[in-house]
């Protein structure tokens, strides 16, 4: 355990989380040493270029990493790449944790920003060669140059991820099936007119979407995938197949420190903090109250860039001593080939919606209504909408229903103020 107060910070996981605790720290004024643990060989990086540009070869390596060694010395961090923890024990002063290299690191403030984990498919030849999920940078570069030379692309599972690598595919030159297991597209987070959209999108750039589709099996030749079968009985061809169906949160450092941890994650409260009051947790791993999440029932993960970032913030300031309560407005993005989805609020639990453009046209936005006050947007080709309904959420304003359809009046225009639409 840690015995002195020197020990400092240490920061279990190098993603988007991990790097935004440690630069929000030194931005709150924190001076004490901080080690910054990833398991990954590279430097925190960006992730979502890896399903996007990075994956069609428009990206070079190293602008995807977001510091240089200098500035993790001149900020006082230490980060450690290519090194697990693999074991952590703590107290109420402090602890230590050892790397899975025999490194002991201690520490007397803790954070748990270790993300997810890609799921695999529980079938015959999901260890195939050409069976690919990307996560990392290895996955990108190991998927990279197989889908350069692809012809026929099978992608299981309809969610971003899926959506995103199909669209790369398609723009390289492959044929491209998506298959997609419930009945639309971005089920989990969409509402079902952008599912409707999107899908006629990808199948107007010539992919093809099977919807209420299962992969059985996965059919190997020579050791490497040659096909999909379905549960129809029908067998689809593909030299290179690409499995997108969700996350597994990375939870078991904190079940060996006793955390609570539920199916969805590492369980936290609005500032970050864990069950035992001390640790805290953000990110991809960590389940909790969000205030947007009114149509959600208990507590939410989201898995997104931006609620890493704000997540990892709130951390940042419950180990400073002056806890401040996430509250962000949840935001997304995602291009897929040309097609440019954006999303802020959640629009789970609408009862109402309002159709502002043309959906046919790829320009269009849906804004989410619930009790009679705006609580979503989703937008495809309207930045200047997306960023309106985005700022009134953040002011705790609305927009009236019944004038939002008006597509020649900027919404900019039409907020007005309304009861705070975050629960109390
Ligand atoms: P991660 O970024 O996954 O970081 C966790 C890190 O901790 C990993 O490096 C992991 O290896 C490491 N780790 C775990 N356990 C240990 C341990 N015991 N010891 C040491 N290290 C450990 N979001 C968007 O909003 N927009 C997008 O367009 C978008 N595109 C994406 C594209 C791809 C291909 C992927 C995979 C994700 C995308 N996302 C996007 C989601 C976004 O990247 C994640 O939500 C975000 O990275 C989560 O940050 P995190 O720090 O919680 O997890
Ligand atoms: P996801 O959003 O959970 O989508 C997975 C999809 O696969 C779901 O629609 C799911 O349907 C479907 N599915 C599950 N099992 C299937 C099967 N056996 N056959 C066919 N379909 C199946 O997760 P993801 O797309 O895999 O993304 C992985 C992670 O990266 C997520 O954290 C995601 O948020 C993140 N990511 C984000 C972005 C972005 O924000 N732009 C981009 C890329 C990745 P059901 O819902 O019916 O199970």
């Amino acid at each position: 355990m840690a015995t002195d107060e020197t020990a400092g910070t240490l920061v279990v996981g190098a993603g988007q989380a991990g790097i935004s605790l440690v630069t929000a720290l030194r931005e709150l004024g924190d001076t004490a040493p901080i080690a910054l643990v990833g398991d990954e060989p590279e430097a925190p990086y960006e992730r979502p270029p890896l399903s996007k540009s990075y994956l069609r070869g428009e990206h070079d390596r190293p602008t995807l990493v977001f510091h240089d060694a200098a500035w993790f010395a001149d900020l006082g961090v230490e980060l450690v790449t290519g090194d697990a923890v693999t074991t952590i024990e703590r107290d109420a002063r402090g602890g230590r944790a050892v790397t899975g290299s025999g490194r002991a690191l201690e520490f007397d403030r803790l954070a748990l920003t270790t993300g997810a984990v890609n799921r695999t498919l529980p079938l015959e030849g999901a260890d195939l060669e050409r069976v690919h999920s990307v996560r990392t940078l290895t996955d990108a570069d190991r998927l990279a140059p197989r889908l350069r030379v692809a012809r026929e692309v099978v992608v299981v599972g309809g969610g971003f991820i899926g959506l995103e690598i199909a669209a790369s595919a398609r723009a390289l030159g492959a044929a491209v099936t998506v298959l997609e297991a419930s009945d639309r597209l971005l089920g989990r987070s969409v509402t079902p007119l952008l599912s409707d959209t999107v899908r006629a999108a990808h199948e107007r750039r010539g992919t093809r979407v099977l919807l209420g589709a299962s992969a059985v099996g996965l059919i190997g030749e020579d050791g490497h995938a040659v096909g999909v079968a379905l549960a129809d009985g029908s067998v689809l061809d593909a030299d290179v197949v690409v499995v997108g169906v969700g996350v597994d949160p990375r939870t078991d450092l904190a079940a060996q420190l006793g955390l609570t941890v539920d199916p969805r994650g590492i369980v936290v409260d609005e500032h970050a903090r864990t069950s035992d009051g001390l640790t805290v947790a953000a990110g991809d791993c960590a389940v909790g109250p969000n205030p947007f999440a009114r149509g959600l029932v208990g507590p939410t993960r989201l898995e997104s860039v931006a609620h890493a970032t704000d997540q990892a913030r709130a951390a940042a300031a419950t180990l400073t001593g002056r806890p401040a309560a996430y509250a962000s407005v949840p935001w997304f993005w995602s291009d897929q080939g040309d097609l440019r989805l954006q999303i802020a609020g959640l629009p789970h639990g609408a009862d109402h919606t309002v159709v502002r453009g043309d959906p046919a046209a790829e320009r269009f936005s849906l804004l989410s209504y619930r009790d009679g006050l705006l609580i979503a947007i989703e937008s495809v080709g309207s930045p200047t909408d997306y960023l309106a309904v985005k700022r009134a959420l953040e002011k705790g304003m609305t927009i009236p229903a019944d004038s939002a359809a008006d597509s020649s009046v900027p919404l900019k225009r039409l907020i007005t103020r309304g009861r705070d639409t975050r629960s109390p």
